[in-house]
């Protein structure tokens, strides 16, 4: 059953101390009741401050420990109507956006904040594409069609896949990559797509030796067809993306602020269809509480980036 608030107003009230928040984390992240962290047991006694004392090996386990909310100094009221600004903004959020709506006294810890929700917007190596995708590579900060000045000094290198949903798009996943290598492309698609699925790709070199996947590439130069009729869906998906960047940042977006805007179009995109903004709300809270079943990888994700 998923619960949550359908207006700000709804928002505002249900959440408006941080015991009520702690409440909701704690519903989204054990749904069929407590589970220790160290020894998987079911039984715990409540504690103050949020903390649980498990039955069976005494570890006090927070329902914030090992979720992007862990160690941090805001209170989890914040959090929440932070979540809320970012998934009900249309256009997306920006950091500055976010610092006036929350009355924050740095622009700082409002790139923070994104910089971690961002963590819970699209999480690799799991949920990845099946099926049939295709995958190509763009850049990002070059002069783009429609901007007055210069964009940025350097350009980013974003590598794209997009799921076949018959004559349409399933979902999608990108990254800026540092680099077009048989490393970094290989990578991106090993936490990216399923083992076993369809890869689209055009003939460039760094796509081959793909293992473990049925990879279909196609010379372009070849085939009389042009990139974008061979690989429809991700070229869409690009145009697409590059209209958001310029439309919502007026092309700002910096190639090193990038990876955050990759992954909350991601997300955007992933659930399109879904009406309630609510429902963005609740995925989001959802995604934010479930631990990361190892470090972050860091190829292709590099953790340096902003004030996070
Ligand atoms: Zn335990």
């Amino acid at each position: 059953m998923e619960d949550y608030p359908r207006t700000l107003l709804e928002l505002e009230r249900r959440f408006s101390t941080v015991e009520a928040c702690r409440e909701y984390l704690f519903a989204l992240r054990w749904p069929e009741g407590f589970v220790c962290p160290r020894c998987q047991g079911g039984q715990a006694w409540r504690m103050d401050r949020g903390l649980w004392l498990c039955a069976a090996c005494r570890y006090q386990a927070s329902v914030m420990a090992g979720t992007i909310f862990q160690d941090t100094r805001l209170p989890l009221t914040l959090w929440f109507r932070a979540i809320w600004h970012v998934t009900s903004q249309k256009t997306g959020a920006s950091a500055l956006g976010l610092q006036r709506v929350l009355g924050l006294g740095s622009y700082r810890t409002a790139w923070a904040m994104l910089h971690k929700l961002r963590r819970a917007m699209v999480r690799p190596g799991r949920d990845r594409l099946t099926g049939r995708v295709e995958v190509d590579e763009t850049y990002w900060g070059a002069v783009e069609k429609g901007v007055i000045g210069r964009l940025t000094e350097k350009k980013a290198l974003v590598i794209v896949a997009a799921q076949e949903d018959g004559q349409g798009i399933g979902r999608i996943r990108m990254a800026r990559i540092p680099e077009l290598t048989k490393a970094t492309v290989h990578e991106f698609v090993s936490q990216s797509i399923h083992p076993g699925s369809g890869v689209r790709t055009d003939g460039l070199s760094v796509y081959a030796d793909l293992e473990g996947y049925q990879h279909d590439p196609t010379v372009i130069g070849g085939s009389g067809h042009t990139a974008s009729e061979l690989l429809p869906r991700v070229h869409r998906v690009v145009s697409l993306l590059k209209r958001w960047l310029l439309g919502t940042h007026q092309g700002a977006v910096r190639p090193e602020h990038l990876d955050y805007y990759l992954d909350e179009f991601t997300f955007r995109f992933n659930r399109r269809t879904s009406a309630s903004r609510g429902k963005l709300f609740y995925r989001l809270v959802q995604q934010a509480v479930q631990v990361e079943p190892k470090p972050y990888r860091t190829l292709i994700r590099p953790q340096s980036l902003g004030a996070g």
